[in-house]
């Protein structure tokens, strides 16, 4: 049989929010590639038939450099086997599947994309946050925390971020809190902008801090908040109540 990469979202943690694609993909792959941003649930689940290879703890120092992520993909995938690359989310928004696609492409190597629940939405949703409604936010903008905005040269223009209102859900952003916030203040984002910031969505010990912008940095230090998290920042965050309003229970989440 032809050999075959197969990006694949695997949602934010819950093994329910994992596509029937999914499932199947994983269900008959030879190798598999995971880091750990699937979560311990989904990482536990994945059969003993396929070899497993760990790239790396999320966030933390590589196993496995993205160059050779993607050379055991192209590697395997010649030997004729069917290759899961097994991803938190989404493969494509933050994923890095962008640059192993076009790596793919580039060897020849057929690939299948199998897209995922992204945590941008759904780690918002545990917690009863629509990332848009029609009373507080007609736009939502997704974006990268990870890149310090004080930083020379800033990808993102911070100016335009501030005004254009909506929803702003930041993903790897909890080590930049600080200077997210500051620089949104700077450029005239309401002090008051309410904010949430969820930690471990969909896992037994998901948590949610709330605090307003000009108050959200010395609230996320205090609660000692952690990646992996989400930050939202906007009018619908005023419509978390309690995340135990949400029935997670099937999870242990909740009362
Ligand atoms: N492709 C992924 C995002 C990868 S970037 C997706 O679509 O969800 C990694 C970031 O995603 C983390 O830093 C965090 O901001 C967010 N994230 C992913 N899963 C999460 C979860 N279960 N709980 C909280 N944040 C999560």
């Amino acid at each position: 049989m032809e050999g075959k990469v197969f990006l694949v979202g695997a949602g934010p943690g819950d093994p329910g929010l994992l596509t029937v694609r999914a499932c199947a993909v994983i269900a008959s792959a030879d190798v598999i590639l995971y880091d750990q941003l699937p979560g311990p649930e989904i990482l536990a689940s994945l059969p003993q038939s396929a070899e497993q290879i760990d790239c790396g703890k999320y966030g933390q120092s590589h196993i496995l450099e993205q160059d050779s992520i993607e050379a055991l993909m192209v590697e395997r995938a010649r030997a004729g086997k069917q290759v899961v690359r097994l991803k938190g989310g989404d493969p494509f928004l933050f994923g890095r599947g962008g640059e192993e696609l076009e790596t793919l492409r580039a060897h020849g190597v057929p690939v299948e994309v199998v897209p995922g629940v992204t945590s941008a939405i759904a780690v918002p949703a545990a917690v009863g946050i629509p990332v848009t409604h029609r009373r507080y936010a007609s736009v939502v903008t997704i974006i990268t925390g990870h890149e310090d905005p004080d930083k020379e040269g800033s990808s993102l223009d911070w100016a335009a971020l501030a005004k254009v209102g909506g929803t702003l859900v930041v993903l790897m952003g909890v080590g930049n809190i600080g200077e997210i916030a500051r620089v949104l203040l700077s450029h005239g984002k309401p002090p008051s902008t309410p904010v949430a910031i969820i930690e471990r969505g969909y896992r037994k010990d998901q948590r949610v801090t709330t605090a307003p912008l000009n108050l959200i940095a010395t609230r996320a230090s205090e609660e000692g908040v952690k990646p992996p998290a989400v930050i939202v920042i906007g009018g619908v965050v005023d419509l978390y109540t309690q995340s135990d309003t949400i029935d997670l229970a099937h999870l242990g989440i909740g009362p």
